[in-house]
């Protein structure tokens, strides 16, 4: 089945560019030129597999709407992609502190917009469909997400309750930051922005545990963490 894409942006033409170019690459599309119709969209009984998310709305920030995409039950499993304008740092890292799975600097080209959206997209699926999965082989690690089993190296690795929940929440978002915000929310269930440190300090018994391996969970400066999105050629 086709996968619809719901572009968020209030530039109508780079709307219509958008809307051409991917449905000839066989998705299907809504638009929303504004964050008050995207939040409608959302509300459908059919959502979309992905949201393009402009930074600059009419009617509120694309990180605020990306927060509140996040923080619906509903909608906070749909990837989102985020459009931002060149040089904005500051903005690529409030957008993935928000929530965004990934980001496209303005102008970018419909084909480098694709292929992000292509890999969002092929991530999204591979983790809903891992965690029906018996086993997943990574690299030097074997894990078992229905059993709360790690092996690495064939070396069975103990891990508390919440180190597994760290691993996973971590794994199977390989390739995506995880802020520290998004971490102690989805792993320690704390909203507040507070004891991010807590964090610092379990991914650093995870990484400890995971040995030699420890850089499959990389360190994204001032933002967060993330779990690598192929295992590196140094491991068996
Ligand atoms: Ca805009």
């Amino acid at each position: 089945m086709a996968k619809l894409i719901l572009i968020v942006e209030d530039e109508v033409d780079l709307v219509r560019t958008l809307e051409y170019n991917l449905r000839d690459e066989g998705y299907e599309t809504r638009s929303a030129l504004d964050a008050a119709s995207a939040l409608d969209e959302l509300k459908k009984p059919s959502p979309p597999d992905l949201v393009v998310l402009d930074l600059m709305l009419p009617d509120m920030s694309g990180t605020e709407l990306c927060r509140r995409i996040r923080n619906d039950e509903t909608t906070r499993h749909i990837p989102v992609l985020m459009l931002t304008a060149r040089g904005e740092e500051i903005d690529r890292i409030t957008g993935f502190e928000a929530g965004a799975d990934d980001y496209v600097v303005k102008p970018f080209s419909v084909r480098e917009l694709k292929l992000r959206i292509r890999a969002v997209l092929r991530r999204s699926d591979s983790a809903s469909e891992e965690v029906l999965d018996e086993e997943v082989d990574f690299g030097a690690l074997r894990v078992d997400i229905a059993a709360h089993g790690l092996s690495v190296d064939g070396e069975q690795v103990e891990l508390t309750a919440l180190e597994f929940r760290l691993f996973k929440t971590l794994f199977l978002r390989r390739g995506r930051t995880q802020s520290r915000d998004v971490l102690l929310r989805d792993v320690w269930d704390i909203k507040a922005h507070v004891m991010t440190r807590t964090v610092d300090t379990h991914v650093k018994r995870l990484r400890k545990k995971l040995g030699r391996f420890s850089h499959y969970i990389e360190t994204v400066r001032g933002v967060g963490y993330r779990f690598v999105a192929e295992a590196p050629d140094d491991t068996p």
